[in-house]
């Protein structure tokens, strides 16, 4: 069986990084991830972001670069991350999330991440201090 990817966004601005609260399922429900999701049949990695970050917070965001490294979540599926940059709009939970924050460098580990997000999360917030 191949591997389904899901990805995920870090999306930075003004320096500082978007966190978002899962609202489901009930076992990930209150934990922080970087927003994203499954690509779909046939689509680029880069434009499932795009996608996601559209449905999930109705922004209008361009992938820019990929962190190095690739996770594993469940059994069959693997976690790619992009630093991504906000074109328009302003993000809101519309989907799968109940809350948003955008955290500095100093603010980063404030909040619960998802195990899976950590060493993206790292790696960004450390891009963010070097900034
Ligand atoms: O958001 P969606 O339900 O499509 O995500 C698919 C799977 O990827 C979920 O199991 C979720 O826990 C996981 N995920 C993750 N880290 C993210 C985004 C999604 O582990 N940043």
């Amino acid at each position: 069986m191949s591997e389904r990817v899901v990805v995920a966004g870090a999306v930075c601005h003004r320096g500082r990084l978007l966190a978002a609260r899962r609202s489901a399922p009930e076992e990930l429900a209150g934990r922080w991830e970087l927003p994203g999701g499954k690509l779909e049949p046939g689509e680029e990695p880069e434009d499932a972001l795009v996608r996601e970050l559209r449905e999930e917070l109705g922004v209008v965001a361009r992938p820019v670069e990929r962190i190095p490294g690739r996770w594993t979540l469940k059994p069959g599926y693997v976690l790619e991350v992009w630093t991504v940059r906000l074109l328009s709009g302003d993000p809101l939970p519309l989907e799968d999330h109940d809350e948003l924050r955008w955290l500095g460098p100093d603010e980063a580990y404030t909040v619960d991440w998802l195990d899976q997000d950590r060493p993206a999360v790292a790696e960004v917030v450390r891009r963010l201090r070097e900034a």
